[in-house]
């Protein structure tokens, strides 16, 4: 099932977020519409966050779809290693419009769970690397305009404002 994906501005993105105690058909359930709603987005990847629920989950696909292998879905997660820098444009689904330079690690090993509760190990470099931190942000509370200093961040957040007032956003 697809569901709403939150905006920034919304209070549920700001919530911390628990981690999962045990793999029920409902927490299957909201993985399958996690990964529905971010290819139908279409996105990259989405956390928990996202569409209202305060659990520590991300999906994430950077083939966007054409390589099953590229799918994961990540339980608790918590970085392992991360090592060096990148400076790419960013997105986010919750932040429709919008794009900034932010800098990320180069390298990242994240370990977690798998939806069937095994342990997992993900280790990406470049766009990967950047989705998974992007997503793990999204379970601390942190939207990629978090990490960005003053016009640049300004710029967006003046933008949205006109939005809301607009009813637009
Ligand atoms: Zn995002």
């Amino acid at each position: 099932m697809l569901r709403p994906i939150l905006r920034y501005g919304d209070s549920i993105l700001s919530d911390p977020t628990r981690p999962v105690d045990a793999i029920t058909p409902e927490i299957e359930t909201l993985i399958d519409d996690m990964i529905e709603t971010m290819y139908a987005a279409p996105g990259i990847g989405l956390a928990a966050p996202q569409i209202g629920v305060s659990l520590k989950i991300f999906v994430i696909d950077v083939s966007l779809g054409k390589d099953p292998a590229s799918l994961h879905a990540m339980i608790n997660p918590e970085f392992v290693e991360r090592d060096g820098m990148q400076l790419e444009e960013e997105g986010c689904l919750s932040l429709p419009g919008f794009t900034a330079t932010v800098a990320r690690p180069k390298r990242v090993v994240l370990k977690g769970l798998t939806r069937h509760g095994e342990a997992h190990t993900l280790a990406g470099t470049g766009l990967l690397a950047r989705a998974l931190q992007h997503e793990m942000d999204h379970l601390h509370q942190c939207l990629f305009v978090d990490r960005l200093r003053g016009i640049s961040r300004d710029l967006i957040i003046r933008k949205i404002k006109k939005l809301q007032k607009a009813g637009k956003w």
